[in-house]
């Protein structure tokens, strides 16, 4: 467990944690440590959620929010519902087998996970 970030499962859906990370100073042989005391720290939990914490003032911020949160949940939903609009599009087109292949292949290449 870190020092300034208290929980190891996530907040949301209870995942456990499954990195800590202290940020090292740049001889990398001490952690980084504020004039006023505090670290930077990093968790990240098995849902992917990861929450970041600096020093002075104190302050955790999730950098990576929790797929199971209910709006990020229907975020995806809309996504991939967009996604499977754009491939039936794609192999209604009159075009050539090959070119709806790659035309499909390039939308398989973006995750909708990425962007939240
Ligand atoms: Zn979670």
């Amino acid at each position: 467990m870190l020092k300034q970030i208290s929980y190891d499962t996530c907040p949301c859906c209870g995942a456990v944690a499954t990195e800590w990370k202290r940020e090292a100073d740049h001889s990398k042989k001490k952690y980084r440590e504020h004039a006023h005391g505090g670290l930077w720290e990093t968790v990240k939990f098995a849902c992917g959620r990861t929450d970041e914490a600096s020093p002075s003032p104190v302050r955790v911020t999730t950098k990576t929010k929790c797929p199971n949160e209910p709006e990020i949940a229907e975020q995806m939903v809309a996504r991939h519902k967009a996604m499977q609009s754009v491939f039936e599009h794609i192999d209604g087109l009159e075009v050539d087998a090959h070119f709806k292949r790659r035309m499909a292949d390039s939308l398989h290449m973006l995750n909708p996970r990425l962007f939240v």
